[in-house]
């Protein structure tokens, strides 16, 4: 494809995703496909010749679009969200078509410093600790995903809770780490990875109201680990846990981190966009004893798949943890140590130029732009509260500090799963379900730009509407 030949098909799939976004509101939500279905649309190979630009672009309407879940629909309520924004996308086309690969400082300097510098400007919109930022010992780094940092995050602490040794010898000892009940799944998957078994996370018990972990509770793990001469190494604390969007209360655990020597993860993978909004940053008292901290812009920050945004304190200790130098990677500029080199701060060597998507996202809606974008996620939410409150056959299942509400129907699991399944099956809402205190539990998450109060109104009135038909209008 030459440059003209780009131009004119880029300019059409450019049309294409403008027009997806403006009819998207009018789709069914989930696909009707069932397993196989779109595999079965694809020929058994690879065509022998290069095929029309044209061709391929229809097949997308053919094969794909049958096939999708559409998580940028107004009424997608599901898990957390996945923003994505014109200015957004345009820069990811712009990082594609630039084509550098950014492991070195060396090997493209802009996309090293404009990430350095983004993730500075990102962690003085959400008012992070100083220690957080590059101009001291700290600094930011783009990874993959929320699951990535805390990997990177659980291999810092290994090679600091050994002394240095994990480098040479590997898990030498029993090291744990601890996270809530509540924290996610990428946490055991860390632990893991990093060879500490999946019983090396030590799940700490939390308060039966707003489920954030318990200190007195995580103090006892530690005790006891240490009694049985485990090696406390990490804690992982949530600040809007996947679940109910709970918080664990940072200055205590923080205090019992630095007292035990312990590293203190913070993953606020989808709350953390809310700190944009000064009366939202409460959630952030305590996070000055954080080493490492994360949260994901790519799921309510406007920016699209994939962008977690990754912090540490010590970025010296993060890099001698992580680095190897092989002879094909010696260059002048690293070995003058005057630069940074992301590929020491993640798992891979290759790193493509997510910082452009930060850069546009940021300059393209402003501190101002962005801080709407979550005020009105969280008033709407606010406002779906007030309406379950004033159903008495609903209840509200945990407290709302952010965009997702937790609630269910008073007359039980099954009629809460059927209501589920049939408020899903009309593809005019999606919401998604968990488990609170063994209780079926559903979660509506907004946070999607499209959503407006009136999304929310209708989809409650579906909600409601179909609560009558499973349990009457008096909820028996
Ligand atoms: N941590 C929390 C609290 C989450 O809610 C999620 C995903 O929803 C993750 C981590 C994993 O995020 P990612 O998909 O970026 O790995």
């Amino acid at each position: 494809m030459d440059p003209d030949e780009f131009r004119r098909h880029g300019h059409a799939m450019v049309d294409w995703i403008a027009d997806y976004w403006s009819t998207v509101a009018q789709r069914p939500i989930t696909s009707q496909d069932p397993p196989g279905a779109v595999a079965a649309r694809l020929p058994l190979a690879a065509p022998e010749r290069g095929e029309e630009f044209p061709a391929i672009l229809a097949d997308l309407d053919k094969v794909v679009v049958p096939g999708l879940t559409h998580w940028q629909h107004p009424n997608f309520y599901g898990y957390f969200p996945a923003n994505i924004s014109g200015p957004s996308v345009l820069a990811d086309l712009l990082s594609s078509g630039l084509g550098v690969q950014g492991m070195l400082w060396a090997t493209s300097p802009a996309c090293t410093e404009v990430e350095t510098v983004m993730m500075d400007w990102l962690a003085g919109l959400l008012d992070l600790p100083e220690r957080f930022r590059s101009t001291g010992t700290g600094g930011g780094v783009i990874q993959d995903s929320a699951s990535s940092a805390t990997l990177v995050a659980t291999l810092a602490a290994l090679h600091r809770a050994s002394g240095g040794q994990w480098r040479a010898s590997g898990v030498q000892r029993r090291y744990r780490a601890y996270t809530s009940t509540q924290g996610h799944s990428s946490i055991e998957k860390a632990a893991r990875i990093a060879g500490l078994g999946a019983d090396g996370v030590r799940p700490v018990e939390v308060d039966p109201e707003a489920f954030g972990m318990r200190p007195d509770a995580l103090r006892a793990a530690i005790e006891a680990d240490l009694a049985a001469g485990d090696v406390p190494a990490i804690v992982v604390a949530t600040i809007g846990t996947t679940s109910t969007t709970a918080i664990d209360p940072l200055p205590e655990i923080g205090a019992i981190c630095a007292e035990y020597g312990i590293w203190l993860h913070v993953d606020a993978a989808y709350a953390g966009a809310a700190a944009v909004c000064p009366e939202l940053r409460w959630t952030h008292a305590g996070l000055e004893y954080a080493d490492s901290y994360c949260f994901d812009p790519h799921k309510w920050l406007l920016t699209g798949f994939d962008c977690d945004a990754f912090w540490v304190a010590d970025r010296a200790g993060l890099v001698e943890a992580l680095t190897v130098m092989p002879e094909y990677l010696r260059n002048a500029a690293t070995g003058s140590g005057a630069v940074i080199d992301y590929r020491d701060w993640q798992v891979s060597l290759g790193r493509r130029f997510r910082a452009l998507k930060l850069w546009f996202v940021l300059r393209w809606y402003g501190a101002e732009g962005l801080r709407a974008h979550i005020r009105s996620g969280v008033a709407l939410a606010d406002r779906l509260a007030g309406l379950v409150r004033a159903d008495d056959r609903f209840e509200l299942v945990a407290p709302h500090p952010f965009s997702l509400v937790c609630f269910r129907l008073r007359a039980g699991d099954e009629q809460s799963t059927e209501l589920l399944e049939r408020v899903n099956a009309t593809g005019r809402a999606y919401l998604t379900h968990t488990r609170v205190d063994g209780r079926y539990t559903l979660r509506m998450a907004i946070g999607a730009p499209q959503t407006t109060e009136a999304h929310v109104r209708r989809t409650w009135e579906l909600i409601s509407d179909t609560a009558t038909v499973l349990v009457g209008p008096e909820g028996r």
